[in-house]
C-alpha cells in the first residue's frame, strides 16, 4: 500500500459554506512511539459531525474534515505499540487522547479526563496540529484509541459502533440495563437504534419513544418490546412511573417533552441524555422531579474497555447495524447530512469507497 506524506480529506471550508465539502490535504502531526497509522476504509456520519460543521457548538477551526466512526487497516505502528498490528482491521471513535495518568483515566473514565481530545477540530497536545476526522484518507492515532474489529463484523457495520454504538452502550451498562429492568430510548436514529439493540442484548425490556409511529415497525424489528409516539395526546399517561432508565438521543430540543419523559420514571429512575443539541438547552422545574425523585444527567462517549466489551457483545449476539453505504464525495456527504437533518436516515449512513475517492 502506498504511503502518503500528506493526508487528504473532504473538509468543510468555512462557516458560510459549511456544506461545500472540498478535498484538501494536510501534514499529519509527528509520528510518535505509540502511534498507529491507519488507511481509512469507511466512516459513519454522526449528527455530531453536523452540529460541528454547522457551528451549533461554537467556533470551528475551518477547514475541517469531520467524521469519528472510522474503520480501516493499520499501515504502520510506532516502536512502543502493543495494542495494534500492521495489516489489522481496526476502529477509531470520537476521542483520540487523554492523559492516561489521572484518576479518571485509571478508572476507565478517560472520556472525563480534563485533557481529553476529540477526533476532530481540537488542538493535539504538544503539537500545533488540529485534529482532522475520518472523512479522509488516513488517520494517525495513539494506540489506546485504536480498537481491533472482530472478524464477524463487516467494516461498515462496525464503523458506526465506534461513536453511536458505544455512546449508548456505556450508559446502558453503567446504569444497570439488564434482566428485570425497563429501558426507554428517546429518538430512533443512529444512536437510538443501537440503544434498542444493545439494551435488548443486555436482557432489558426496551421501549422506543419516538415523535411519530413512522419508525414503529423498524423499532420492533430491532427488538423493541413496546413503542410510544409522543405526538399522541396523553401518550405517557398509562406508562407513568414504570421505567428504570431512559436514554435520550434527541438531536434537537424543539418541542422536547422533558416533563412527560421524566414522568415515565420509577422512584429514583434515571434520565440520561446523550443527545447534544446546541443552543440554550433545557429548562427544568423541581416539580418534574418531585413526584418520583428521579435523576437527570448526561454522558460522554464510552471508555476503551466499553468499546471492546460492546464489540464482543455485538459479535457474540450477531447484532447487525442498520447501515446505508454511501460512496464518499461532496455530494455523498451532503446527502447523508440532509437525511440526518430531516430524520429520514434508516438508521446510519456510512461513507465507503475510499480507494476510488483518494486514488489509493
Ligand atoms: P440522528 O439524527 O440519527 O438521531 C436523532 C434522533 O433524535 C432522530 O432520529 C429523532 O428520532 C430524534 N429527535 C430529533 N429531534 C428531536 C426533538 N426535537 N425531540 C425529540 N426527538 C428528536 O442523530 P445521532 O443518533 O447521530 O445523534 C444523536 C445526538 O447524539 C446528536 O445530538 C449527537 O451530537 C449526539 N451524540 C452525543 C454523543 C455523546 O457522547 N454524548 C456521542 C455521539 C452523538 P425520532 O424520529 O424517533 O423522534
Ligand atoms: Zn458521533
Amino acid at each position: 500500500m502506498s504511503y502518503p506524506e500528506k493526508f487528504s480529506g473532504f473538509q468543510a471550508p468555512s462557516a458560510e459554506k459549511w456544506l461545500e465539502f472540498k478535498k484538501g490535504s494536510w501534514e499529519p502531526r509527528p509520528f510518535g512511539d505509540n502511534d498507529v497509522d491507519i488507511k481509512i476504509e469507511c466512516c459513519g456520519v454522526c449528527a455530531s459531525d453536523v452540529h460541528t460543521v454547522r457551528g451549533d457548538w461554537g467556533e470551528v477551526p475551518y477547514p475541517l474534515a469531520v467524521g469519528h466512526e472510522v474503520v480501516g487497516k493499520v499501515l504502520r505502528v510506532g516502536p512502543k505499540v502493543t495494542l495494534a498490528k500492521v495489516g489489522q482491521r481496526v476502529g477509531v471513535g470520537a476521542q483520540v487522547y487523554s492523559c492516561l495518568d489521572c484518576r479518571h483515566c485509571k478508572n476507565n473514565n478517560e472520556t472525563y479526563c480534563l485533557d481529553q481530545v476529540n477526533a476532530y477540530g481540537a488542538p493535539y497536545p504538544g503539537t500545533d496540529y488540529t485534529t482532522q476526522g475520518g472523512y479522509s484518507s488516513h488517520a494517525r492515532i495513539h494506540e489506546y484509541w485504536v480498537y481491533p474489529i472482530p472478524d464477524s463484523l463487516a467494516s461498515s457495520d462496525a464503523a458506526p459502533m465506534m461513536c453511536a454504538g458505544v455512546t449508548v452502550y456505556s450508559p446502558l451498562r453503567r446504569f444497570g440495563a439488564g434482566p428485570g429492568t425497563k429501558v426507554g430510548v428517546v429518538g430512533i436514529g443512529g444512536l437510538g437504534h443501537y440503544a434498542i439493540m444493545f439494551a435488548k442484548a443486555l436482557g432489558a425490556e426496551v421501549w422506543a419513544i419516538s415523535r411519530s409511529r413512522a419508525k414503529e415497525a423498524d423499532a420492533r424489528q430491532m427488538g423493541a418490546d413496546g413503542f410510544l409516539a409522543t405526538s399522541e395526546e396523553g401518550w405517557n399517561e398509562p406508562h407513568k412511573m414504570t421505567f428504570n432508565l431512559i436514554i435520550s438521543t434527541a438531536s434537537s430540543f424543539d418541542g422536547f417533552q422533558l416533563s412527560q419523559y421524566l414522568s415515565l420514571l420509577d422512584v429514583h429512575g434515571r434520565f440520561n441524555l446523550v443527545g447534544l443539541p446546541g443552543g440554550d438547552g433545557l429548562k427544568v422545574s423541581t416539580f418534574d422531579f418531585i413526584t418520583n425523585s428521579c435523576f437527570i444527567g448526561a454522558s460522554n462517549l464510552g471508555s476503551r474497555r466499553e468499546v471492546l466489551e460492546m464489540l464482543d457483545l455485538a459479535a457474540a449476539k450477531g447484532i447487525k447495524s442498520w447501515v446505508k453505504e454511501i460512496p464518499i464525495s461532496k455530494e455523498g456527504i451532503q446527502k447523508a447530512i440532509e437525511e440526518l437533518e430531516n430524520s429520514s436516515v434508516r438508521y446510519r449512513s456510512c461513507l465507503v469507497a475510499y480507494d476510488e475517492a483518494f486514488e489509493a
